[in-house]
């Protein structure tokens, strides 16, 4: 970094402002037990071993015939059919010297240890002509092969997804014990505000913020508690602010947080409780702020609704699926691509582009949108990564750059 490509200064870096407040994170404590059809996207509150083999038995992943092996390996090419075993039915001890008919998903009878595959087989009167190569355990799942008695299905910490869901349903569970969900107030700042549905009177503009932060949460599984609109004035804020506190784990306010006169959020977190973090060596999303309000903790995000999105993004949502419980995945998964832009002009905060990443033949290609102006929320609903430069950081189309995932 030369002397013309230094960070701004009073800010702290973004990796630093990342490890502070992720030390000060505390997982909330307590376990529910949930139907599976509720869990999703819930945390795991214990580890999941599994009390049964899964598949419970050796069986078919073939329709075709099932044999001994050992009667193969004598060179028998033409067996009796004995039996006929569906998906779901039990069939009898298999004779030696025959071969059973059977079908996906069904149980080896007992003493068969290997299937040839209905389309390798001649079935003529009775019997069935295999040809040569069958190899020992040929299309059959043994059992435990999935999952073993005894062995993890899921960890706890874990988000649980359709995967997991799946997984768990597969050994017999109806519901497991899951952290409480995270409860989240949010705050939106700002007399301009109105609701979508509302008349838009002169100089005021939607609330984009709010619903855009709601789905966020929900998407991580989070309970939001929606506190509303509060006017830029200091004794309002407080006293939203305080209500907040008191009815969640987790209080989030937008807007506000800047230095004008009409930014009420920082006197207010400071008389009910204390500021830990603010400005960030970030772009966009400098002012953002981090501490208590009434011993929870606070995030003040910026107002713009790009800035939203991006501290919440990089900064806020690690920070909450700890405090969630959560033990994996707490940073956005990272690639590198292919820059499909110039970037001339070196920056003094890092810096996260709303980019689209596309993959073709060999590799991946990063565009821009073009607007990258924190107010232009269409960035965001456009992109589907945020290109990471670092403070001082220039690019040439073609220059392998950092993407987040998102
Ligand atoms: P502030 O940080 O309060 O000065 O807000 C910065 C910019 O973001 C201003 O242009 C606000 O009008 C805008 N803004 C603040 N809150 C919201 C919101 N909830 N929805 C849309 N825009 C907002
Ligand atoms: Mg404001």
């Amino acid at each position: 970094m030369s002397a013309m490509h230094k960070q701004a200064a009073g800010l702290t870096p973004v990796e630093e402002a990342l490890a502070r407040i992720l030390a000060d994170a505390r997982q909330i404590s307590g376990a529910e037990f949930r139907p599976l059809s509720e869990c999703r996207n819930r945390v795991l509150a214990s580890a999941v071993h599994s009390a049964i083999d899964v598949p419970p038995a050796d069986n078919s992943s073939m329709d075709g015939y099932a044999l001994r092996f050992e009667d193969y390996a004598t060179g028998q090419r033409r067996f009796v059919l004995s039996q006929r075993v569906a998906a779901g039915a039990v069939g009898l001890p298999l004779e030696p010297g025959t071969a059973a008919r059977i079908f996906t998903g069904a149980e080896l009878p007992a003493g068969a240890d290997a299937v040839v595959m209905q389309e390798e087989a001649r079935a003529q009167d009775g019997a069935v002509e295999f040809g040569e190569g069958l190899r020992p355990g040929a299309n059959v799942r043994p059992r435990g092969q999935d999952i073993s008695v005894g062995s993890l299905a899921v960890e706890a910490g874990t988000r649980l997804s359709a995967g997991h869901l799946g997984l768990l349903a597969s050994i017999g569970l109806p519901g497991v014990p899951v952290l409480p969900r995270l409860r989240v107030a949010i705050l939106s700042t700002g007399n301009e505000l109105v609701e979508p549905g509302q008349p838009l009177a002169p100089g005021q503009i939607y609330n984009s913020n709010r619903y855009m932060l709601s789905a966020m949460l929900e998407d991580l599984g989070m309970a939001v508690i929606d506190k509303g609109i509060v006017p830029d004035e200091p004794e309002g804020t407080r006293r939203l602010l305080a209500e907040a506190a008191e009815s969640a784990d987790v209080v989030l306010t937008t807007g506000g947080v800047s230095v004008g006169e009409e930014d009420h959020v920082k006197g207010a977190v400071e008389a009910l409780g204390e500021l830990q973090l603010w400005k960030l060596a970030i772009k966009p999303g400098k002012p953002l702020a981090y501490g208590r309000v009434a011993g929870k903790p606070f995030f003040g995000l910026p107002g713009n609704p790009s800035s939203v999105f991006v501290t919440f993004t990089v900064i806020a949502r690690p920070y909450l699926q700890r405090m969630q419980g959560l033990t994996q995945d707490l940073r956005l998964q990272e690639v590198q691509a292919e820059a499909g832009f110039d970037w001339p002009k070196a920056g003094k905060r890092q810096e996260y582009l709303r980019g689209r990443l596309e993959t073709h033949g060999d590799g991946a290609v990063v565009r821009l949108y073009p607007n990258q102006s924190s107010g232009v929320l269409a960035s965001v609903a456009w992109g589907n990564c945020l290109v990471v430069l670092p403070v001082g950081k220039t690019v040439n189309a073609g220059e392998v750059v950092r993407v987040l995932l998102l």
